[in-house]
């Protein structure tokens, strides 16, 4: 059965509107490939991830790259994206619409294994 966050309808969400200018699921925009799960897009939110971070251990963490994080790497810009014309707070949690879900997880699935990536960073 789905939890209450898994049933969220990217409908219902008046910034999704703003996007599609149109009340049409989020995964049917032109965009959504490109922003939210293209390889190429999200290794270079992972690479300005790397250079940011201050310590070894959380630049590690970007460096070994699992479906695990490009999952993570993928909701992070869909959020940037659906909420680039608002402010988001730091402790605010934002609810990924089950469609997004759905798709980032069919692009991206659990793994039970790892496989080092090849840094050129
Ligand atoms: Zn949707």
């Amino acid at each position: 059965m789905p939890t209450e966050n898994e049933c969220v309808c990217c409908l219902g969400n008046d910034n999704i509107v703003i996007v599609t200018n149109e009340n049409c699921c989020i995964t049917f925009h032109d965009s959504f490939e490109n922003i939210v799960l293209n390889i190429d897009s999200l290794n270079i939110v992972r690479h300005n991830l790397v250079s940011q971070c201050k310590s070894k251990i959380s630049k590690d963490r970007y460096k070994i790259v699992t479906n695990k994080l490009w999952r993570h790497l993928a909701y992070k810009n869909f959020i940037s994206w659906i909420n680039s014309w608002t402010t988001i707070g730091r402790n605010n949690r934002i609810v990924i619409p089950a469609c997004v879900v759905r798709q980032v997880g069919q692009r991206f699935p659990e793994e039970t294994g790892f496989k080092e990536f090849e840094d050129i960073l």
